[in-house]
């Protein structure tokens, strides 16, 4: 009788903390750190560009890595955008399409309005953000929040701002494209800046303009945005929502410049250790990954030499168009189409192994929430 009572109690504490266990799965965050362009080949050259030396990224020493084939609905080398619509909705479509099913016509015609794990965020009244260095209406965020037949379409891409389908749509908006954005609005015929007055949500020229307390900025700028100063802002009016957050991170990391480009990802990945320094890492997930890769191949170099040797004498008596060839590299201009890594931690992280498709992120993040897609 004792031993049998001892046994049930012993039993039921087990299953206690299987079910603490079990909630502390759930990841009440969500942050997806996006490396446009950033593959394997790329992550390998930034370690030895900023370190010296193979492994020495941050993301680097995840426990969770998978191999992400990012080949689209009709091609094996994808955009940003057919590679964006993928890992946030969970659907390969067309290269040039946002967030719309494989039933588009680049530029001609719609196809089935696909929704992404931002939507979804915002659904379970979540909070969300979309943060990027380079035009906030472009591929990568523009796949967040909005669906269009072709990724040029900036206007009709970032008025969906305004006009959500689901919650009350994307909260914390921070990125460059100014111009091009403004003048994509009114050659709708719109004024932008009346068009989110109306909405009461103003269009911030710097990060320093944003009132203390708005904890719903949109912040477009010229150009060279700090993501550094961004993201902690982003982050203090993100998680002042109880329910959690969803965010999304891009900066860019294309190596035509393979200076620019490898000097990026380096700071991207510092960043990304700044931030798990401000998160409760338990109940946050984290996931790394590139829309797609790069034509950038290790060729040479060795320990103790700077990666980028030569790379000066090599732009004086080359076009900047032209493929970089130095000692260490071979640089070309094209997107490439194996597969990127895809790195997590946190809450969920363990589905991220193996080869799979850049689909199933999407589906990774859906589970780590605790949320089920909607039958399609
Ligand atoms: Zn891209």
């Amino acid at each position: 009788m004792h031993l049998s009572i001892r046994i049930a109690s012993s039993l039921l504490l087990c299953l206690a903390m299987l079910k603490a266990e079990g909630t502390a799965k759930r990841a009440k965050n969500i942050i997806l750190f996006l490396a446009d362009a950033g593959g394997l080949p790329t992550i390998n050259a930034a370690s030895l560009h900023g370190y010296g030396d193979a492994q020495k990224l941050y993301l680097q020493s995840w426990q969770n890595v998978a191999l992400s084939d990012t080949s689209t609905a009709s091609n094996w080398v994808t955009d940003s955008a057919a590679g964006m619509t993928a890992i946030v909705t969970g659907v390969k479509t067309h290269n040039g399409v946002i967030s719309m099913g494989p039933d588009t016509v680049r530029g001609k015609q719609d196809g089935a309005r696909l929704k992404s794990i931002l939507e979804y965020a915002e659904e379970h009244n979540l909070s969300t953000g979309v943060l990027s260095n380079v035009n906030i209406a472009d591929a990568t965020p523009a796949a967040c929040y909005s669906q269009s037949n072709d990724r040029r379409k900036f206007g009709e891409i970032f008025l969906q701002i305004f006009s959500p389908r689901f919650g009350d749509g994307v909260d914390v908006v921070m990125g460059v494209g100014r111009k091009p954005i403004y003048d994509a609005v009114a050659a709708m015929g719109k004024n932008l800046d009346e068009v989110a007055r109306s909405h009461n949500r103003p269009i911030y020229a710097t990060l320093a303009e944003v009132p203390a307390g708005n904890l719903r900025p949109i912040v477009v700028m010229d150009k060279d945005i700090s993501l550094n100063e961004a993201a902690p802002m982003a982050l203090r009016a993100l998680s002042k929502n109880r329910k959690g957050y969803f965010l999304m991170i891009e900066w860019d990391a294309h190596t035509d410049d393979p200076k620019k480009g490898l000097d990026n990802l380096v700071n991207f990945d510092k960043l990304i250790r700044a931030i798990a320094s401000m998160v409760d890492l338990k109940n946050t997930l984290f996931v790394f990954t590139a829309d797609h890769s790069f034509e950038l191949r290790s060729v040479g170099g060795k320990r103790g030499d700077p990666l980028l040797n030569g790379l000066e004498e090599w732009k004086k008596t080359h076009a900047a168009k032209e493929s970089v060839q130095i000692p260490a590299l071979r640089v070309g201009r094209s997107h490439t189409g194996e597969e990127v890594v895809a790195a997590a931690q946190g809450p969920g992280a363990g589905l991220v192994r193996g080869f799979l498709p850049n689909t199933r992120l999407f589906h990774i993040m859906m589970s780590a929430a605790g949320w089920k897609p909607d039958a399609r």
